[in-house]
């Protein structure tokens, strides 16, 4: 079976750019029983002949602080549980935040391997942003900008050493 690749993040960050990027074809939206809100996109993609299918975690992202986190949560564990491996997406044009900080911690009790990619860091100016998401003590963050494009081969090339 082809390796699985979740984005997972809080809303907003920029998971769907970067899912759509990734993506080939989209092949199925996946919405399961009426109460559990488990909508994930699927796609299949490639990197230097290693094909693998991407998830992107998140749908309807309202609601109030508690509801968008239990969410993440749910996402989180979801992803964990289907994934090879993570990629865990922050936004480099705000910063850390509490909310990277919950998702980092679930993050880590899954011991799935986890590359970091910091986002928007659409310019040279804004790389150093990168640096206070060491703070989160998941490795070396990838700094990319999924809108630009720039930064992707970096991101596919650590997520492919752990197929
Ligand atoms: P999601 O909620 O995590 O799926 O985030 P989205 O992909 O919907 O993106 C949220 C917002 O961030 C949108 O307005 C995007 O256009 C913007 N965005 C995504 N990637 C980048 C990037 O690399 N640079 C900048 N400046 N904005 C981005
Ligand atoms: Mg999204």
């Amino acid at each position: 079976p082809k390796p699985v690749v979740a984005i997972v993040g809080r809303p907003n960050v920029g998971k769907s750019t970067l899912f759509n990027r990734l993506a080939g074809e989209r092949i199925a939206i996946v919405e399961d029983k009426p109460g559990i809100t488990r909508d994930r996109i699927y796609s299949n993609s490639e990197w230097l002949n290693r094909s693998f299918h991407i998830i992107d975690t998140g749908g309807i992202e309202v609601g109030s602080d508690d509801e968008i986190l239990l969410r993440i949560r749910e996402q989180a564990e979801l992803a964990m549980q289907e994934a090879n491996v993570i990629i865990f997406l922050v936004d480099g044009e705000a910063g850390l935040t509490s909310t990277d900080q919950e998702v980092a911690e679930i993050l880590f009790k899954s011991r799935k391997p986890v590359v970091l990619a910091v986002n928007k860091l659409d310019n040279p100016e804004r790389l150093n942003n990168r640096f206070d998401f060491y703070e989160l003590g998941l490795g070396d963050p990838v700094a990319i900008s999924a809108g630009h494009g720039i930064g992707i081969g970096d991101l596919l090339e650590e997520v492919v050493k752990h197929f």
